[in-house]
């Protein structure tokens, strides 16, 4: 679209459409409208992919890895769209359309029913994409934000970087909507498959194992220091809680130079001290965390990129979009790993997809996570979830978690022990 000459006139849908696409970047789900797109669906691109993640923290249904067949159905044709099952219905008419129509009616129904009620093993905190969406996450009954993504705001931008201004007007906005809560700013985590062609990087042989997240703020001070000076300063004028998480952390050496950095634009602006943390999303991280934990205030497992570093699978393929299993043993172990070395010191949360997932929720409560970041439009399911769970069948989860692991295995038993 950004290519069409102005004089073309965009194509127009009657009502909400599926909108369906070889690929999406990060940027263009970003950039959805929710009153054109009800849903939409790739032949390429895997489960966990940043595309996919923002279209999940708006709660648009999504289809991944659905084949090149796809891409013929022809425009204009009625298709139901099933994110739950993975299915995209194509050529939908008489009796199934209605069936269809009434499956979404009931879905939708029954997300009502699930109350912001009863009492979680895990404290539940909001993975926002804006201030839009915090009405709604307190109405879920979460506790704070666990997680704000910022570069996602500023994600497709071409022609120039977002400034100290333009981050400090959107940390105020987001703190004044939550309140006394507090709020958890990850700084940009710009790289893999999250492009900003403003800041014109070079192509890497392996993005997402390149200079992605705190490695390209460590190397860019003009990208990093703005960033902290507005939380500082929110912070100072505003009275705003943030908390500041650096995603893709190797090496401690890493967080102690940011941390540095913060404290410097601290003292600089006679600002309070920000709780600072990391995300536990490279195994090399939660490998070391009984180091980290000697200088972090909060930890918090980024399962989508733990679960493909660990299994070297990943996030964006489409070959693997099956085989990518964030429930893998490997992942559960290294789970209980982390809280196992920061228990008592420091406090560990999750967030990710994983999180978001009612079923994986439940696991990384068993494995002793204290906090879950969910997507807001997922809040409820995993709210009832966890509310479902008890000290004993955590512990049966736990035990087959560290055992076997595997979703398929541990879906069976969450969902028939908890009843959902
Ligand atoms: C994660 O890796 O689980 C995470 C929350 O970060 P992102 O998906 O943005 O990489
Ligand atoms: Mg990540």
């Amino acid at each position: 679209m950004r290519h069409l000459p102005a004089r073309d006139p965009r194509p127009q849908a009657e009502g909400p459409c599926i909108l369906i696409a070889r690929d999406l970047t990060p940027a263009d789900s970003a950039a959805l409208d929710l009153a054109e797109i009800a849903a939409f669906c790739t032949s390429a691109g895997g489960a966990t992919s940043h595309a996919v993640q923002v279209a999940y923290s708006l709660g648009i249904p999504t289809v991944v890895a659905a084949g090149d067949g796809v891409l013929s159905i022809p425009e204009g044709q009625m298709c139901a769209l099933d994110g739950d099952t993975g299915t995209l219905h194509a050529g939908l008419e008489g009796s199934d359309l209605d069936a269809a129509i009434a499956y979404r009616d009931q879905d939708r129904a029954q997300a009502c029913h699930l109350a912001a009620v009863g009492t979680t093993p895990v404290i539940l905190t909001g993975t926002v994409m804006g201030a839009s969406q915090v009405t709604e996450m307190r109405a879920a009954g979460a506790e704070g934000i666990g997680l704000f993504a910022t570069e996602l705001a500023f994600l497709g931008r071409e022609q120039r970087l977002a400034d100290e201004d333009e981050h400090y007007q959107a940390y105020r906005a987001i703190a004044r909507a939550v309140g006394e809560a507090p709020v958890t700013l990850r700084t940009l985590d710009i790289g893999g498959d999250k492009e900003m062609p403003a800041l014109g990087l070079p192509e890497e042989d392996n993005p997402f194992l390149g200079v992605r997240g705190l490695r390209l703020s460590l190397r860019r001070p003009d990208l990093f220091l703005p960033q902290l000076r507005a939380a500082y300063r929110a912070a100072r004028d505003d009275g705003a809680r943030l908390r500041l998480m650096f995603p893709m952390v190797t090496g401690v050496e890493e967080f102690t130079r940011a941390a540095q950095m913060a404290r410097e634009v601290q003292a600089e602006l006679g600002a309070p001290p920000l709780p600072l943390g990391v995300m536990v999303e490279v195994p090399a991280c939660a490998l070391a965390v009984d180091q980290f934990v000697q200088h972090v205030d909060f930890l918090s497992i980024g399962t989508n990129d733990l679960a493909q570093y660990l299994t070297a699978t990943s996030r964006t393929n489409s070959a693997l979009a099956r085989d990518f299993d964030p429930l893998h043993v490997a992942v559960t172990r290294t789970v209980q790993t982390i809280t196992a070395a920061a228990a008592g010191s420091v406090p560990v949360s999750a967030c990710g997809g994983l999180a978001g997932d009612p079923v994986g929720a439940v696991v990384l409560a068993s494995l002793g996570v204290t906090a879950l970041a969910v997507a807001v439009p997922y809040l409820p399911e995993v709210r009832d979830a966890l509310c479902r769970a008890d000290a004993s069948s955590l512990a049966t989860i736990r035990d087959q978690a560290l055992e076997t692991g595997g979703s398929r295995l541990l879906r069976s038993l969450v969902t028939s022990l908890l009843d959902l």
